[in-house]
C-alpha cells in the first residue's frame, strides 16, 4: 500500500504505544514519518522503522517546550520538504483522589494532553497555510473526553480540552483545506494501560496484575482490549483522501465500549 507516499506525517509521543503504531502505519503506507518524544530512544525507534525500508526520522521534542515543538516541525520540512500530516499523540495520565491530587499532577498533565496539542497544532497549522497544499491533523483524545472516570479529573479535564480545541481549530482552518478531528481511544494495550491497571486496580479492590483490565474488557461489546494497530487504521483513514469532507468530529476507536 503506498497511499501516503511522498506525504510526511509528524507523530508525537511516536516511540512507543499507539503512537509507534500510528507511525508504523504510516510508514508501512509509503509517507515520511517524524517521531517525536522526550527519550532519546526515539531515534532507535525511527531505525526500527528504517529497516524496514521507511524514511523515518526520530527527534527528542518535549511537547511542552515551544522551540522543541518548533524545531520538530523544522525537522520535518529540512528532512523531506514538506508537511501533511500531523498527530497529537504524546500523552500521561496520573491516578489520584482528588484530596492527593498535587497541583503539579495537574499541572503536567494539562501542559502534556493539552497545551503540547496546542502548540503542536499552531506550528502544523502555521506551516501547512504557507505551504498551500492543505493538511490533516488529528488528536489523540480519548473515552475520557467523552465520560470522566473515576480519580482522573485532571486527565479528563486534559481530554475535553483536546475536543474543544480540535472543534474551534476545525472551524479556523476549514477554507485553508485542512481539517481537524480528534480520535478516542478505550481500553489500548500498552504501558499506559499497565500503569493504569496497577494504580486503578489498587485504588479500585484487591486487583492482582492484569485482573482489572480482564474485567474491563468484559464491559466491551466485542470483548477484547484494543491495540495500537486499531488507532492507527483509524487514524490512517482520517489522514486519507476519503476522509476529505470529514472536520471537527471525534471519532470513538473502542470496541463499543462508549456508544455516543
Ligand atoms: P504510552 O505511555 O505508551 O506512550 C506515551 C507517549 O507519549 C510516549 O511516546 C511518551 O514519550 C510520550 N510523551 C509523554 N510526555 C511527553 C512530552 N512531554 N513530550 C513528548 N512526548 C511525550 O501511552 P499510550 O500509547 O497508551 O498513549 C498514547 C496517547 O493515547 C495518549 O495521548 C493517551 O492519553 C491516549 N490514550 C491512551 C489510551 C490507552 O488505553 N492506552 C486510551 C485513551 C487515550 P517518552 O516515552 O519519550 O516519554
Amino acid at each position: 500500500m503506498t497511499r501516503f507516499e511522498g506525504r510526511t506525517v509528524v507523530v508525537t509521543g511516536g516511540n512507543k504505544g499507539i503512537g509507534f503504531a500510528i507511525a508504523g502505519r504510516f510508514a508501512a503506507e509509503g509517507a515520511n514519518v517524524v517521531l517525536g518524544s522526550v527519550e532519546p530512544q526515539v531515534e532507535e525507534a525511527a531505525a526500527a522503522l528504517r529497516e524496514t525500508g521507511a524514511s523515518a526520522v526520530g527527534v527528542v521534542c518535549d511537547v511542552t517546550d515551544p522551540h522543541a515543538v518548533t524545531a520538530l516541525y523544522d525537522v520535518a520540512e529540512r528532512e523531506f520538504g514538506r508537511l501533511d500530516v500531523s498527530v497529537q499523540n504524546a500523552g500521561i495520565i496520573t491516578i489520584a483522589r482528588i484530596e492527593d491530587l498535587s497541583e503539579r499532577d495537574w499541572d503536567a498533565t494539562l501542559a502534556v494532553n493539552t497545551k503540547g496539542t496546542f502548540l503542536c497544532c499552531q506550528e502544523a497549522i502555521r506551516r501547512m497555510r504557507r505551504a498551500g497544499r492543505g493538511g490533516r491533523l488529528i488528536n489523540i483524545a480519548s473515552g475520557q473526553a467523552r465520560d470522566g472516570f473515576i480519580y482522573t479529573p485532571h486527565y479528563a479535564a486534559s481530554k475535553f480540552g483536546v475536543m474543544g480545541l480540535t472543534q474551534s481549530l476545525a472551524k479556523e482552518v476549514a477554507t485553508d483545506g485542512i481539517t481537524v478531528n480528534s480520535v478516542c481511544p478505550g481500553i489500548i494495550r500498552t504501558d499506559m494501560w499497565n500503569y493504569n491497571d496497577r494504580v486503578w486496580g489498587k485504588m479500585l479492590g484487591d486487583y492482582g496484575p492484569g485482573e482489572l483490565m480482564a474485567s474491563w474488557v468484559q464491559n466491551i461489546p466485542m470483548k477484547r482490549a484494543g491495540e495500537g494497530r486499531d488507532v492507527a487504521a483509524l487514524i490512517a483513514f482520517l489522514a486519507s483522501e476519503d476522509a476529505d469532507y470529514i472536520t471537527g468530529q471525534a471519532i470513538n476507536v473502542d470496541g463499543g465500549l462508549i456508544m455516543s
